[in-house]
């Protein structure tokens, strides 16, 4: 008799935390470095610290530079070591980071905002610098020294809440900017530093917390504080969006290792998702509305005159998550994870639905593990395979995924 061999035994499949950085003040933004083994921190302690690794095995600060005010959102560009960090006051500053980490040298102040920067997003190839406040605007710079008066701001687009994160497409000057309302705006930079309101992107309904944008696979990933995350397919034009849901937690960090096709996510009750996008899902069904059950015609509750000529009692609407149809309870007992529509946790289904589900529509797709921390951040580095999370409990731990990715 042949025995099954599971080529796993022995090996558990997790996150190895391989370091810790006990920073000891609150942690308002940080960034993970992929060339060397350090982190970039912007402290709720006006300062701005670089972490390196030495020999020890431990991290410790190589640069402990002193703001103003508190560094709230940091980005930057690692070819050209170029550092933007943008201020509860309203300023951004550039800095360039010297080659060993051991120095950062303060280059320009850009004004315009008036308050706590929420996100920056450097692009570096159109010299643009994009930030978004507690003002409610989206403002956007040249950081090409050679322009007039470049710290200054080129141009500006009011939002109608606040902006909480910011990406690009930089080929089509194509800006994401998403707000604490759950919309994402997508406006286009002309050369001419006019801006044009594409279209807004109505998915979510809590805060917009993390926008990433692949340029080859031209998704658009949004991560939202109603604990889902949704998969925008702008370069088909065909106006498909996937929604994944599987975290029980706001949404605090993404991130897309592109060469595996897998997405990272992290929520802040520290569970950490790991998504192959190399699987075609679908979007989930629109909610039909109906005054009675679509299955057995029972009247719902505030079809009072049906519950009146049929003598019933009237029942709660549920919606199948599969069909999309308005049900009654009795007609939808089945629960059952669909991770082809994106839902990695177990959904009612119909009983129709129940007929003809296949087996391979209710295998899990995307792997969860608890970190436990309480996480506000994350960062990941694919070419290491090392991910950084940000505690509540302000420290900063460094993983090893080498045995999930
Ligand atoms: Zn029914
Ligand atoms: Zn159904």
């Amino acid at each position: 008799m042949a025995a099954a061999i599971d080529a796993g035994v022995g090996k558990v499949r997790r996150p190895e935390l391989s370091n810790k950085i006990d920073v000891e003040v609150s942690i308002n933004d940080a960034i993970l470095l992929t060339t060397d083994d350090g982190v970039l921190t912007a402290l709720d302690d006006r300062t701005l610290r670089i972490w390196l690794r030495r020999q020890t095995g431990k991290y410790w600060p190589s640069v402990c530079y002193t703001l103003d005010s508190a560094p709230t959102a940091l980005s930057y560009h690692e070819t050209s070591h170029r550092l933007f960090c943008g201020c509860d006051s309203g300023l951004i500053h550039e800095f360039l980071v010297a080659d060993d980490f051991n120095k950062i040298t303060l280059q320009c102040t850009y004004l315009g905002h008036q308050s706590r920067i929420h996100a920056l997003y450097f692009a570096s190839r159109s010299e643009l610098l994009l930030s978004v406040c507690r003002e409610k605007k989206f403002n956007w710079f040249s950081t090409n020294p050679a322009d007039e008066k470049h710290q200054y701001i080129q141009g500006s687009y009011t939002l109608t809440s606040w902006g909480m994160s910011i990406t690009m497409d930089e080929t089509s000057r194509q800006c994401f900017i998403g707000d604490s309302n759950g919309i994402i705006h997508f406006l286009k930079i002309d050369t001419d530093n006019k801006c044009q309101l594409n279209t807004t992107l109505n998915g979510h309904t809590g805060s917009v917390q993390n926008l990433l944008w692949d340029a080859d696979s031209e998704w658009l990933f949004s991560g939202s504080f109603d604990t889902s995350v949704v998969v925008w397919d702008v370069g088909t034009h065909q106006g498909l969006a996937v929604e994944l849901n599987g975290h029980l937690d706001r949404l605090v960090g993404i991130s897309y290792d592109n060469l595996r096709k897998l997405l990272i996510t992290c929520s802040a009750d520290g569970h950490i998702g790991v998504w192959p996008m190399n699987v075609k899902r679908n979007e989930t069904p629109k909610w039909l509305e109906n005054d009675s059950c679509q299955i057995c015609q029972m009247p719902f509750f505030w079809n009072l005159r049906a519950m009146w000529t049929q003598k019933q009692i009237g029942l709660r609407q549920h919606h199948c998550r599969k069909c999309g149809r308005a049900v009654c309870d009795k007609c939808s007992q089945t629960r059952k994870a669909l991770p082809l529509l994106g839902y990695e946790t177990i959904q009612r289904i119909c009983n129709d639905c129940m007929q003809t589900l296949k087996n391979d529509e209710t295998v899990p797709l995307a792997s969860f593990y608890d970190i436990r921390q309480g996480t506000i951040r994350m960062d990941y580095n694919q070419g290491k395979k090392v991910m950084m999370t940000v505690g509540t409990d302000r420290t900063i731990k460094i993983w090893d995924m080498s045995s999930v990715v």
